[in-house]
């Protein structure tokens, strides 16, 4: 076995001794310039698993006295003179600048070797309350930080709150949209940077836009009125990916979902409002949707390459006030006649909508 070490912690613990406060150390982990681009969205972890070599303890002892004088097995503490020189600290991390973690919580000295980093995973114990507080720097935080850790269980529960109900429809916007936003090396941010095409006004395009953070609001979201369960993410350099519904993607869900699919043919299909129905419908509707999740991707979508042409960025528009009816438009949705500005409502302009029909004109 042979291990190189990644970078080395930096702080003020100068001799190997047992250290009380190390929830109150700061320390630096510098990592190897060459291994930096491994830390890609480090930041969105609170606490990490710092593994480490003891360097500075030589030789191990299988059972010994701990630092409370208790004799234990070597496996049984935390004691550096183990067989294989290995530490293990899960520590908070406060902040990234590039290739240095600042960290607090490692209880290793200075220029211990580095070997591996990972995100410490709680998931088997914590009762998650952490998606309450949202910090107002990057408001997308969690749902990035649960976009880079593949859960989609919590982006599912979370779109739920747009939506207003869990279904398959939005359970299949949200494995899209973890899958596009996966592949860019960029986070979304509500500014045009990441847009993603919808070629559909259902179910599928809330849990897109929920994930994605491309919205209606923003102008993230491009709406492709194609009736057809795909979306395309790109960047503004036009490069993306579409991702597309299987052709079987109805036959999938009937065979592993049964029962949803007869209550939704009694339920949505017939509008059959029985509130008992109703009820079943709900619970076999989410049960399916969280069922999609377990799901292979391949085995919902088809993902090929595309180059997108990418719109310039929405403009900012200088705002009118009506001549006719007093309130204020967009410049663009109007006109001046005879030097009065009278918006399109007034002008009786045939203007398109969208309403679940798909877009049409007045
Ligand atoms: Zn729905
Ligand atoms: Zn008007």
């Amino acid at each position: 076995m042979e291990i190189q070490p990644i970078g080395y912690v930096k702080n003020e613990l100068k001799k190997p001794e047992h250290v009380k406060n190390a929830g109150e150390i700061i320390s630096k982990i510098v990592i190897d310039k060459k291994f930096e681009s491994g830390l890609y969205k480090i930041e969105y972890q609170k606490f990490i698993d710092v593994i480490f070599h003891f360097h500075q303890s030589g030789d191990f002892d299988l059972v010994g006295p701990i630092f409370t004088g208790e004799t234990r097995g070597v496996f049984a503490s935390r004691s550096p003179r183990r067989p294989n020189g290995l530490g293990v600290s899960t520590v908070r991390l406060l902040k990234q600048e590039e290739n240095i973690l600042i960290v607090s919580g490692l209880d290793a000295i200075d220029g211990t070797p580095v070997i591996d980093l990972k995100p410490a995973d709680f998931s088997f114990f914590r009762q998650n309350n952490e998606d309450d507080d949202l910090p107002l720097h990057n408001p997308r935080f969690n749902i990035e930080k649960h976009i880079s850790r593949g859960e989609t269980k919590q982006l599912l529960k979370m779109a739920g709150q747009i939506h207003g109900h869990f279904c398959p429809g939005l359970a299949m916007g949200v494995i899209a949209a973890v899958n596009g936003m996966q592949r860019f090396k960029q986070i979304s941010d509500g500014m045009e940077k990441i847009l993603a095409i919808v070629e559909t006004n259902n179910c599928f395009a809330d849990g897109i836009q929920y994930v994605s953070g491309c919205t209606f609001g923003n102008n993230g979201l491009i709406f492709k009125d194609q009736g057809k369960n795909a979306v395309t993410f790109a960047t503004r350099n036009g490069k993306g990916f579409r991702i597309r519904g299987r052709n079987d993607l109805r036959q999938t869900i009937g065979r592993l979902f049964p029962e949803f699919e007869t209550l939704f043919d009694e339920v949505i299909v017939k509008r059959n409002d029985n509130p008992e129905k109703q009820k079943l419908f709900n619970e076999e509707s989410r049960k399916a949707s969280f069922g999609m999740l377990e799901l292979d991707f391949s085995r919902l979508f088809v993902t090929e390459e595309e180059n997108v042409k990418v719109p310039p960025y929405a403009p900012i528009e200088e705002s009118l006030q009506c001549d006719e009816c007093g309130e204020i438009f967009m410049a663009s949705r109007g006109k001046n006649r005879e030097n009065r500005n009278i918006c399109n409502k007034c002008l009786n302009v045939h203007h398109p909508f969208l309403d679940g029909y798909g877009i049409h004109c007045t």
